[in-house]
């Protein structure tokens, strides 16, 4: 295993539950800001928010059923600190203002227990090395790797700490992942032009575990329900704003008091004023907004997961929960294999990739397709997108398979 992202940990993790033995390059030292670590100047140096003594992480996931339900088999899931998880209920949709257009999604209405959970992003982290830790079968290699040269029957990995000698080598380094390069994969995709605003921010009303966004003309704007008792007990929410790249430049000068007086009227017109005004928690960063996707995911004896995989945009809350769905799909086609085969065997491996192949193309196609589709400002466009979220708001069974499938 390459990489020592959240990817790379449940793939440890998932590997030695599964009886396999493996080596985790971890990379360096964990900042908890690999992913804003362009914007490292923009962020505390561990991408925290701290407020009155009480202190937030500024990253945090959207966490599917789905990916709930691995996490659990992983046995970290309860490990989570449940005062810091925040369970989301209801979810509320805005198209274009002109429109008027909304859409709700309840747990209650398409029958599930909840939506999703808000975790932090060092709140993963914490259970899945502790965990990684304990188990045996798993030798953790501090340093990055640098290469593999692959044999007949294994590969060497090439690492800071000295070669190290594997059936398999899975790749889950990142969006940049120069394991891909050498497996001599290619990616197609592009820049958005969007840069994620992330920052934390109180609100004066309870937010009752409501999720808004908002698709307006200046980007996509989504406040996520926080857990009250992770901070000083007040109600808080956690900002993703997709905005245009000289948006979000703006956005970053004029700091968070400035955004969270821009969000308390967006508020106050277009979400019947539910959460009253914002107020700034904290410091904010910016991240660039990609699609990438892998051309394969397997090579010779090697597979990819995670970002190194597929980078998709953030509007529906899904990359670490697809990562999470290969990691699952791979280490099921390990531990399943026929006694006659190897853990890098093409066999094997070629399973893993059917078996992520239509999930991956799913959810590219959607979140690509709306982000593209909310960006075209001609009001033509305009007028269908509403039509197009009232109907589906009115069509519930469609909702159901639409929060099933996000779901996992
Ligand atoms: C604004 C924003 C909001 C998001 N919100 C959500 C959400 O709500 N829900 C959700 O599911 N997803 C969300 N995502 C997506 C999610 O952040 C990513 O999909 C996920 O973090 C990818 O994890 P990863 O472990 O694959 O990659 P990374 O986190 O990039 O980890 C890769 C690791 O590999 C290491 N590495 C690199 N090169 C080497 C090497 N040569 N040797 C060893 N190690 C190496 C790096 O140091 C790093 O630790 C969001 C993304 C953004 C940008």
């Amino acid at each position: 295993m390459i990489g020592g992202g959240l990817v790379g940990a449940a793939t440890a993790l998932a590997a030695a539950h599964a009886g396999l033995v493996s080596t985790w390059v971890v990379g360096r030292p964990a900042t908890g800001s690999e992913p804003v670590a362009a914007l490292e100047a923009d962020v505390a140096p561990s991408a925290r928010t701290v407020v009155g003594g009480s202190d937030r992480d500024l990253r945090v996931y959207a966490i599917s059923p789905g990916t709930q339900r691995f996490l659990d088999r992983l046995r970290v899931w309860s490990r989570l600190d449940a005062s810091r998880l925040a369970p989301v209920f209801d979810m509320r949709v805005h198209g274009d203002a002109a429109s008027g257009a909304a859409l709700h999604f309840g747990a209650y209405e398409t029958a599930t227990e909840r939506l999703a959970t808000i975790v932090e992003h060092r709140e993963l982290a914490r259970v899945l090395e502790t965990a990684a830790s304990y188990l045996p079968g798993i030798e953790r290699v501090e340093g990055m790797a640098a290469g593999f040269t692959v044999e007949a029957d294994h590969v060497v990995v090439a690492t800071e700490r000295g070669p190290r000698r594997a059936r398999v080598v899975v790749a889950a380094d990142g969006a940049d992942s120069p394991t891909r390069d050498a497996m001599g994969i290619g990616t197609t995709g592009r820049a958005y032009g969007q840069r994620a605003v992330i920052g934390n921010f109180g609100c004066a009303r309870p937010h009752a575990g409501t999720a808004f966004q908002w698709f307006t003309s200046e980007g996509v704007i989504a406040l996520l329900p926080l857990a009250s008792s992770a901070g000083d007990g007040a109600p808080a929410l956690s900002l993703v704003w997709s905005a245009p790249d000289a948006l979000a430049d703006r956005l970053m000068q004029e700091g968070p008091e400035a955004i969270a007086a821009r969000l308390s009227l967006l508020v106050a017109a277009r979400a019947d004023s539910a959460l009253g005004p914002l107020t700034a928690l904290g410091p904010l960063a910016a991240i660039p907004l990609l699609m990438r996707s892998a051309d394969r995911l397997i090579a010779p004896r090697s597979a990819l997961v995670g970002d190194a995989a597929h980078v998709i945009h953030p509007l529906a809350g899904q990359g670490l929960n697809l990562g999470l769905g290969d990691v699952e799909a791979l280490i099921a086609s390990m531990a399943g294999r026929e006694a006659f085969r190897d853990c890098g065997d093409r066999a094997v491996l070629r399973r893993y990739e059917r078996a992520r192949a239509e999930p991956v193309r799913t959810m590219r196609r959607l979140t690509d397709g709306l982000a593209r589709l909310f960006a075209d400002d001609r009001p033509a466009v305009a007028q269908l997108r509403g039509l197009g979220l009232r109907l589906f708001d009115r069509a519930t069974p469609l909702k159901r398979i639409v929060v099933r499938q996000a779901g996992g």
